[in-house]
């Protein structure tokens, strides 16, 4: 059978003109997919790190989401190589017909245009410079950010916009653009959100196979923080049965306020779709005394509010014994006017998790058992 990537619309080019090929939508990616399987992307180029980068050429470089306190998403790659198994995009590559399994962390797809469309799409008089928040379906400095930079480019299109960002990382390599979050931070406005669920080695080894340590990225805070970037770091999510026991939270937070985070948020993982499904599969196969527990916490896609809150007062309780800031809501001013959002989160079929406002509790009465 003939391959639909080839045969797409998008694709129909004069043999002449055959090295010049633009690349193929998400829709031509798809279909081809649907047809041949992940197989079918013969132009993608496999790596050192034996993923496979397939270029796209995206319609539109923001994404509008509802029901989220930010209004726009921006994610310059698909799928990502860090490959946490609890990541709540997984499900998200079933956009492309890709599974949320092992393609996620192995079929990259790169918006080769994003930063050409993102310049387009600030310059229209008609956009108002609103909150974006940036790497809320993939890791925008995941390590093939290293060739492309379209992290950065678009970094300098938010600068040239005056459009105020919120960036949400396990990638010490954002170090690299501190000039530009800068930039950014003077323009309108930058908070940058460095993930460290845990710094407990094992459980990071486990969960997130594909990415630095967490202290090298919380090393990546202290020279952002040193930098004058508003910097903190985000403790999400916490698994439970991995990361919930007091002593890790401890060393956690303390190590997060060592490094000179400037605030610190949570939050208590939760499962959704092809995330769940994978979850699972990943608890059978390596932990699977865990299972009945876990089929019991989670009988909803959140655990329970009570379970949720204990986590959570008891990260409140460290991050005021430590001295750290909690993490600023939307909106909320801070001394770099960086607009902060923290919640990599959004409402639309594109984008990441939606999560309830941290409310307040009485840090001391936590005791969960597992
Ligand atoms: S780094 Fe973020 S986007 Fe990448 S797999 Fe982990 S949780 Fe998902």
């Amino acid at each position: 059978m003939a391959n639909p990537l080839a045969d797409s619309p998008s694709r129909a080019f004069p043999l002449f003109l055959d090295l010049a090929r633009p690349n193929p939508t998400t829709r031509d990616v798809a279909t081809a997919v649907r047809h041949g399987g992940a197989a079918a992307l013969s132009e993608a180029e496999r790596r050192a790190d034996d993923a496979r980068y397939q270029e796209v050429a995206c319609r539109s470089a923001l994404n509008p989401v509802q029901g989220m306190p930010f209004k726009w998403t921006l994610n310059a790659y698909r799928g990502c190589t860090h490959g946490c198994h609890y990541c709540f995009a997984r499900r998200y590559h079933a956009q492309f017909e890709l599974n949320s399994d092992d393609e996620f962390a192995s079929v990259i797809l790169v918006k080769r245009n994003i930063a050409e469309m993102l310049r387009k799409e600030l310059d229209r008089p008609a956009w108002k410079r609103e909150l974006v928040a940036v790497g809320t379906a993939t890791d925008p400095y995941q390590p093939i950010e290293g060739r492309y930079q379209l992290t950065r480019r678009c970094l300098e299109a938010m600068v040239a916009g005056r459009t105020p960002i919120s960036l949400v990382t396990k990638g010490p390599m954002v170090v690299r653009d501190r000039d530009l979050l800068l930039d950014v931070a003077r323009a309108s406005g930058a908070t940058v959100c460095m993930s460290v669920p845990t710094v407990d080695e094992e459980t990071w080894r486990i969960l997130e196979p594909g990415t630095a340590s967490p202290v090298q990225r919380l090393r990546a805070v202290r020279t952002l923080v040193d930098a004058g970037v508003d910097a903190g770091v985000l403790m999400a999510p916490i698994v439970p049965g991995f990361s919930t026991s007091r002593a890790k939270l401890e060393r956690t937070v303390k190590a997060i306020a060592d490094h000179g985070a400037r605030f610190v948020g949570c939050n208590v993982m939760y499962l959704q779709d092809g995330t769940r499904a994978h979850f699972m599969k990943f608890l059978d196969q390596e932990f699977p005394s865990m299972r009945p527990r876990y089929d019991r916490l989670y009988r909803n896609k959140y655990p329970p509010d009570a379970y949720r809150e204990e986590v959570r007062g008891m990260v409140r309780m460290l991050q005021q014994r430590y001295g750290l800031e909690p993490r600023r809501k939307a909106n909320e001013a801070d001394p770099n006017k960086a607009e902060a959002n923290n919640n990599p989160g959004t409402g639309s079929l594109e984008e990441g998790h939606p999560s309830k406002p941290q409310d307040s509790g009485d840090p001391e009465q936590v005791g969960f058992a597992w």
